[in-house]
């Protein structure tokens, strides 16, 4: 083991979030899961932490997890915050099935956050009972790593771990839990908790603390708060932009799961679009479809407003200076959003420049492909588009039923492509290959993982998933098979908050 590869007992804890006021968090032990084993393990994760993978070889390493063997210098605790949820403020939320393990520093002296989702009750679990079931389990292992895999900002997981443990939902369900990896899980809820209950004075060591370990370039800045407002803002907007690129609907965008650092947080009833639906609503309990993919950016500046209010008392002593710096730094939302999404609309048609009229182009080919074109396959197969002949893109054309829509498309599109003077076709094709990708994991192929995981117990298709979204723009042609149109029963798949 090199100084950089660390065993489960020379890992370097550093809790600085435990050093917080009583007021920011409930010590809590994790109560274990009958037999508990390992399901899969992501050396990509460990690496972040300096641990050594062939640790996860080891007999004991579940019981590290899974509460039965501490982790030197791991000193648990449940997060508290609060949130506004499906528009509503629920004054107080908090971790109430994931136990924060503790912090490690790593080898370039950053944190990570150790925690465990699905531990057991908390103070916060309310009604729940604390657990977390394998079918979500799985999805979260997955996507957030299919995420990090596609290049978005995102939580990561350390390792999946099953059990025995009945837990009760719909139906009878095993126990399980993941390891979640995050520089910090603190949220836009745990501003909101201190400013809604007042406890304004806690305000200022939250905000401090994400300043000082996670931003510490704004440590310098005149107005570190607001400049903390407005990095939220810009990171916020760059990741739903990255979202909408990809047909990701987060499904439950509640402000207690928006994270602070602008990461893709709590990975619930989230879906792909398969065919591209503008108002696709990806989670069944959303009757109102507040969550539907179009909403995402909307609902982003709804959260930061939320952000905002709670920020106000740090930004300035007058209310109505501090509410015109919230308002100055919101304003920044949409410009940001807008810019950013168009730079990925450009990059996914292979443009190289942002011209006027190509955000026209790409929402005209949208609004074409709703309710009849895969919105990934497209993509992918777009970039190999043949401009000289636009009509003759066969496979492409045969996406679409109305195939005349696309044919006066596909014109307009020949001429942009042949006006911005590229001489290699293949080179084109390269860079879109880059950002369109061929593989993205649809609700079908994590419930096919799901149903052999728990009617065999058979976890092969959740480790072939996993390495193969690792890589999700490679062509990986062996593959192949997870890069078609999902299966006609991949239409009855429903998903709903309950995990
Ligand atoms: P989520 O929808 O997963 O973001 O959860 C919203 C809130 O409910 C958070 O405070 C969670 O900790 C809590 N929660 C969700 N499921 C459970 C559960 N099974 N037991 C206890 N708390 C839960
Ligand atoms: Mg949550």
């Amino acid at each position: 083991m090199s100084s950089q590869s660390k065993s489960l007992e020379t890992l370097v804890f550093d809790n600085v979030y435990r050093q917080l006021p009583a007021e920011f968090f409930d010590p809590s032990e994790s109560d274990p899961l009958r037999d508990a084993h390992l399901i899969s393990f992501n050396a990509d994760a460990a690496a972040l932490i300096g641990l050594c993978p062939s640790e996860a070889e080891r007999d004991d390493f579940v019981d590290h997890f899974n509460g039965l063997k501490s982790l030197r210098g791991s000193e648990p605790l449940a997060m508290c915050y609060s949130g506004h949820q499906f528009g509503a403020y629920v004054p107080r939320l908090g971790d109430g099935r994931a136990i924060l393990l503790g912090q490690v520093r790593n080898g370039h002296n950053q944190l990570w956050d150790l925690q465990v989702k699905g531990g057991g009750v908390t103070k916060y679990s309310r009604q729940g009972d604390g657990r977390a079931v394998l079918r979500s389990s799985i999805r979260e292992y997955l996507c957030s790593e299919a995420m990090h895999g596609l290049g978005i900002p995102t939580t990561r997981a350390l390792c999946l771990i099953g059990s025995r443990e009945p837990v009760v939902r719909e139906q009878m369900e095993e126990g399980a839990l993941v390891v979640r990896m995050a520089q910090s899980h603190v949220r836009f809820g745990s501003f909101e908790y201190f400013y809604h209950s007042d406890q304004e004075q806690y305000l200022k060591p939250l905000a401090d603390y994400v300043i000082t370990h996670f931003l510490p370039e704004l440590m310098e800045s005149s107005r570190p708060y607001l400049d903390l407002l407005k990095h939220a803002v810009s990171v916020t907007a760059k990741l739903i932009a990255q979202w909408q690129g990809v047909g990701f609907a987060h499904g439950v965008m509640n402000s207690d799961n928006m994270s602070i650092l602008g990461l893709t947080l709590d990975y619930g009833p989230f879906g792909f679009l398969d065919t591209y639906q503008a108002g696709f609503i990806c989670n069944h309990s959303d009757h109102q479809g507040r969550y539907a993919f179009n909403q995402q950016p909307t609902i982003g500046m709804f959260n930061l407003s939320c952000l905002a209010t709670a920020l106000l008392p740090l930004l300035a002593d007058n209310k109505e200076a501090a509410m015109e710096q919230a308002r100055d730094a919101l304003k920044e939302y949409w410009p940001i959003f807008k810019h950013a999404y168009s730079k990925i609309a450009c990059d996914k048609l292979g443009l190289l420049e942002v011209h006027e009229g190509d955000l026209t182009l790409w929402s005209e080919l949208l609004s074409t492909m709703e309710g009849e074109a895969d919105f990934t396959l497209l993509f992918r197969q777009l970039s190999g588009f043949d401009e000289h002949q636009p009509r003759q893109n066969h496979a492409l054309r045969d996406m679409f039923i109305q195939r005349e829509a696309f044919d006066l498309w596909a014109e307009k599109y020949a001429a942009r492509i042949l006006n911005q003077g590229e001489a290699e076709r293949l080179e084109r094709q390269q860079r879109m290959y880059a950002v369109n990708p061929k593989y993205i994991l649809r609700n079908y192929m994590a419930e096919q993982a799901i149903r052999r995981a728990e009617d065999e117990g058979d976890y092969s298709e959740v480790e072939r998933l996993y390495q193969l979204l690792r890589n999700p723009y490679d062509e990986q042609k062996e593959m192949a098979d997870y890069a078609k149109l999902p299966p006609q029963w991949a239409q009855r798949i429903s998903v709903s908050c309950s995990s």
